[in-house]
This record gives C-alpha cells, sequence and structure tokens, in this order.
C-alpha cells in the first residue's frame, strides 16, 4: 500500500524526519524562507498530513486545495496563522505545542525586562561601536530597580502566570489583565485601563485574535506611564507598530523589548532597530535546545494521531 503524504514546511530534528519517513512519504522544504504560496498551495494539494509553523499562512485558499489533508499539526503554541473554523469545517484536525515553551518563553519575557531595566543590551552596543571612552560615573548609564516595580501582565494564561511568578522573585508587583476576570496567587487582576496606567513594565501575553489585534495602539500608550516600557513576547501585530515606533520617537514611553513583529524576519535598517531604548529579538521565545525538542515529540505526536484519526494530545478545538 502506499505511504500517506507528509509535508512538512521546515525541516525539524533528523531523528524525528528519520522515523517518520518510515511511515510517511515525506516532504519537507529545505527554504529558510517560508514557502512561496503557490508552492505551498501546489504542495499541500498532495498532503494528508501537515507540519507547518507560526509564519505559514493556512487559511481557506490552502484548505480548499489541500483535498486529502486529516490532519495541521503546527509547530507553536499560537494557531492565529491557521484558518481553524474553515479546517474544522472540512473535518481537519488541529494540533499546537502549548505546556512545554511555557518556561523558556517566560524566561525571555523576564530576561527583556532586566534588560530594559538595566541597559545591558545598549551598553554592549557602546562597548562594540568603540563609544565606552570615559569611566562612568554616579550618574551614567543609570537604568532603574527591578524590585518594587509593577509588571502588567496582559493575557494571564501560561505564560503569562510563568512571567509573574519570575518577576515576583525579583520584588516586582504583578497586575495583570485577561477578559476573564479571574484571581490568581501570583497578581491582582485590575481593568485594562489599571493596567495601562498602573504598569511600569507591560509585559504582553494575549494570542493574536481579531480581538487582539493592533490591541496596544498610540490611544492606549498614551494611558501608559512615560518611565514604562512595553514588552511584547505574544506576536507582532498585538502591538501596532507604526504607533510603537511614533510613541518610542515621541518619548511618550520610556522603551520596549520585543521578540515578535508586525512582519518577520525585520532587518537592520528598520526603525526599531536604530533606537537605543529598543531590545529587539529574532522571535526566539521557544529557542532552547530542550523546548524545541519537546515541540518536535509532540509536533510529531499529534500528526500521527490525525493521521490515525484520532485527536492529536493538544487539540485546538
Ligand atoms: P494561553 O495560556 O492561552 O494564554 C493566553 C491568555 O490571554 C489567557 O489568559 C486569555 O485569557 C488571555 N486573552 C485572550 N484574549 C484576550 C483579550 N482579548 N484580552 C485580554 N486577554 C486575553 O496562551 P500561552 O500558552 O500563554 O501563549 C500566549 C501566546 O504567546 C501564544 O498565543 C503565542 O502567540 C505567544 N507565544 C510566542 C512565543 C514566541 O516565540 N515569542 C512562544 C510561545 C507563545 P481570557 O481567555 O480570560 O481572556
Amino acid at each position: 500500500m502506499a505511504k500517506k503524504k507528509v509535508l512538512f514546511t521546515r525541516g525539524i530534528h533528523d531523528f524525528a524526519q528519520k522515523d517518520l519517513r518510515r511511515r510517511y512519504d515525506v516532504t519537507v522544504h529545505s527554504g529558510k524562507m517560508p514557502m512561496p504560496r503557490e508552492l505551498l498551495i501546489s504542495s499541500v494539494a498532495q498532503a494528508d498530513g501537515l507540519v507547518c509553523f507560526p509564519y505559514d499562512v493556512i487559511d481557506k485558499e490552502v484548505i480548499d486545495a489541500a483535498k486529502n489533508l486529516k490532519v495541521i499539526s503546527t509547530y507553536s503554541v499560537g494557531y492565529d496563522h491557521i484558518d481553524i473554523k474553515c479546517a474544522k469545517s472540512r473535518g481537519i484536525r488541529i494540533g499546537h505545542t502549548p505546556k512545554v515553551l511555557t518556561n523558556a518563553t517566560a524566561d525571555l519575557a523576564i530576561i527583556l525586562v532586566l534588560d530594559l531595566l538595566r541597559r545591558v543590551t545598549e551598553g554592549d552596543r557602546i562597548i562594540r561601536a568603540g563609544e565606552w571612552k570615559e569611566i562612568y560615573g554616579p550618574l551614567d548609564h543609570l537604568g532603574v530597580d527591578i524590585a518594587g516595580k509593577t509588571l502588567g501582565i496582559l493575557g494571564m494564561g501560561r505564560i503569562g502566570v510563568q512571567t509573574a511568578k519570575r518577576a515576583k522573585a525579583f520584588g516586582m508587583n504583578v497586575i495583570f489583565h485577561s477578559r476573564r476576570k479571574t484571581s490568581s496567587r501570583h497578581g491582582e487582576y485590575v481593568s485594562l485601563a489599571v493596567l495601562l496606567k498602573k504598569s511600569d513594565v507591560l509585559s504582553i501575553h494575549v494570542p493574536y485574535t481579531k480581538e487582539t489585534h493592533e490591541m496596544i495602539d498610540l490611544a492606549k500608550i498614551q494611558k501608559m506611564k512615560k518611565s514604562a516600557f512595553i514588552v511584547n513576547t505574544a506576536r507582532g501585530r498585538v502591538v501596532k507598530e507604526s504607533d510603537l515606533i511614533a510613541a518610542l520617537r515621541g518619548g511618550l514611553i520610556a522603551g520596549a523589548g520585543l521578540d515578535v513583529f508586525e512582519s518577520e524576519p525585520i532587518s537592520g535598517v528598520n526603525e526599531l532597530a536604530k533606537m537605543p531604548n529598543v531590545v529587539l529579538a529574532p522571535h526566539i521565545g521557544s529557542a532552547t535546545a530542550e523546548t524545541r525538542l519537546e515541540m518536535t515529540k509532540i509536533a510529531v505526536k499529534n500528526l500521527d494521531l490525525g493521521m490515525a484519526g484520532k485527536d492529536p494530545i493538544y487539540a485546538v478545538r
């Protein structure tokens, strides 16, 4: 019997690919940029299973072309890049990789908070540019204390909670906002208006949805303290990037730490990359060896289960 066909839009760990090739007819896109749309559409047309990444747009057109598709296994917790309603209406199962990347992403959020408040990357850039020419005096290159500052978490889910726990260990006060009013031993629930007003650092952890599209725009930033920072490790389009740039330029906020962007990858010519008070990371929230290994295992398991007509271990419902 002919093997079922599986399309990977990007290679994953060798051990997993080798194992999968025994069971399936595997096609792996070899490029390091997202599959060109036409290629994605023509390749998915034959596939029974698809393993994709957050930058692959799996919309109605792609799903329409995928007549045999039984399962979409995304190598991410976020599934904003997939038309879930459309996929479900065709009986396609969808799996994602929550939980295993929670700690790594919360770590990165806190790394960005600490870096911004203590200006570490900014100092690194000064040294590398050969511009550290004088011994700094008592009033040079000052950051601000971390203990006692208020961290505002937008989206107190898995990653939000872990970020809150880490912030508390540094002596920060934690407040948070989600749609559902909940209590947490890791922080105090507040309205969005209070979150914006009181946060010294706003750390964003909501998924990207119609509701959160450009949720943080100029009007919201204007409600924040001028001394406040924004950290975004969720999705780029939760923040209106042009408004963030305008706010940073106008001194409406003190700085930003960003792992995600409206359109990725960004380059050194991006306005954000020219600002000393902005720390940038190339979408590395889940990028640790241990986490990526676990993500591979789950993505493969989700794929296998979906191919067998069963629900993925982490199913998007
Ligand atoms: P999660 O457990 O589902 O948490 C999301 C939280 O956001 C929930 O508490 C939810 O609570 C809240 N929320 C949703 N919509 C909201 C809205 N409109 N306003 C306010 N709060 C809202 O997800 P997670 O595992 O923590 O992951 C969060 C996101 O991080 C993912 O969706 C992904 O996009 C991103 N991420 C990025 C990286 C990276 O590499 N940078 C890595 C992992 C994850 P309510 O439903 O009560 O509102």
